[in-house]
């Protein structure tokens, strides 16, 4: 078998790996680089001639991961989660730029092997901050290769990495993230300690906004349990509260719990009387009508950087002890749009917490993973600094991107 990664050995994100059998030939992810959105790919019989690839894998809705599969040729069949996709598609049906897939996926479920020719790909569900995110098994030539996509095990879904890795059983060739290579050997908090550590420190203050990723819903959870020891009402903004129909965890919200408020924000890119306004903001109006209400009492709300102007109207009328909890890699901190927003926060006088734990394996994780897969050989990828995989395995194969192993 032969792996290549054809982006994604010197940097996070904007990654794609090519895997070859004697029969198929596949990709998995298509993602944009983090820095430029907009840089185009062609890769023959992908983006451009005659269709030569039997399937691309989208791991997870990440735009790192998939953010190019619009690009690809309509004679190569993509699968991803049909979950995954609609979440996607429901966040950016309220944005500016509205970002509607328009190729055609096909659904991949957990556990459920696609086959193509002498190729077996198997999807398992594995811990990240995006829902739905996917570790695949890909079998071939009596081999087994695992590619990790993103994964971590310190979410709530944690304790599954375990699991899995012990269903899987011994691979060939471990292919893994290494996102925290060149953040520090540290062991990261859990889902959990973040409760804690965001009660303890926004216990003092009335009013908690929480700048965070939409489609994060393990901190959606971690949200709502600061509001049960806090004693807040959790107020979700109309695009949580329209994801949050979709997840099939009963994570409390305005459909099915009494207590949780919708925020409608003032730059909702949906006009009136059309369908989608019939299927993202109908539903909710009357508990949008009631929100009102709550925002007069304590309450912790997500929140975007789209909503500033939303922020510097309610600190006009409600916000008068209030706090921003920035719950995201804090990377974005040097991206000019957080960045304003960020000042623009300081000089309304809110107070300002950097309250995060990562969506990326930390070494425990990758401990776990190699001893329990044992692989022969284990190649990092969405990674500024590959050599450290080295402390983990004295397996490493070191790969520069469009550079081939063959096994
Ligand atoms: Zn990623
Ligand atoms: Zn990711």
């Amino acid at each position: 078998m032969q792996v290549k990664i054809l982006k994604g050995t010197n940097q996070i994100g904007g990654v794609f790996t090519e895997i070859s059998s004697k029969e198929a030939q596949i990709i998995i992810d298509f993602g944009d680089d983090l820095d430029d959105l907009k840089r185009l790919e062609t890769i023959n019989g992908l983006t451009i001639g005659a269709p030569a690839y039997d399937g691309v894998f989208i791991t997870h809705n990440h735009q790192d991961h998939m953010g190019r599969i619009d690009d690809i040729l309509d004679g190569v069949p993509v699968y991803m989660s049909d979950l995954s996709r609609k979440i996607y598609e429901t966040v950016f049906c309220f944005s500016k730029n509205k970002g509607k897939i328009h190729r055609q996926t096909i659904n991949l479920e957990e556990g459920k092997p696609v086959t193509i020719k002498d190729m077996r790909i198997t999807p398992y569900i594995v811990d990240h901050s995006a829902y739905n995110s996917f570790m695949l098994l890909i079998e071939a030539e009596g081999k087994k290769i695992l590619h990790t996509g993103d994964f971590r095990n310190h979410g709530y879904k944690g304790t599954l990495l375990v699991n899995t890795l012990k269903k899987i059983g011994k691979i060939d060739l471990l292919i893994t993230e290494g996102t925290t290579f060149s953040r520090g050997q540290l062991k990261s908090k859990t889902e959990q300690e973040l409760v804690y550590d965001i009660a303890q420190k926004t216990k003092k203050y009335d009013q908690v906004l929480m700048l965070m990723s939409t489609t994060n819903i393990d901190r959606v959870t971690t949200m709502q349990k600061v509001a049960n020891i806090t004693g807040k009402t959790v107020i979700h903004d109309i695009v949580l509260s329209n994801v949050l129909q979709l997840v099939t965890q009963k994570i409390p919200n305005a459909l099915n719990s009494k207590k949780v408020g919708v925020y409608l924000p003032g730059n909702v890119y949906i006009k009136k009387d059309n369908e989608e306004y019939k299927k993202y903001i109908e539903p909710f109006q009357e508990r949008i009508n009631k929100t009102g209400e709550l925002l007069h009492g304590k309450f912790i709300m997500n929140i975007r950087v789209s909503m500033l102007n939303d922020i510097e109207r309610l600190k006009e009328s409600v916000l008068n002890n209030c706090c921003v909890v920035y719950s995201m890699w804090e990377g974005y901190q040097k991206e000019e749009i957080y960045k304003k927003f960020l000042d623009r926060i300081k000089e309304l006088n809110i107070d300002i917490y950097n309250l995060h734990v990562s969506g990326h394996a930390d070494y425990t994780a990758f401990n776990q993973i190699i001893e329990i897969t044992n692989p022969n050989a284990v190649i990092p990828m969405h990674t500024e600094n590959k050599e450290k995989i080295k402390d983990f395995t004295d397996k490493a194969v070191i790969l520069e991107d469009m550079e081939t192993f063959e096994f």
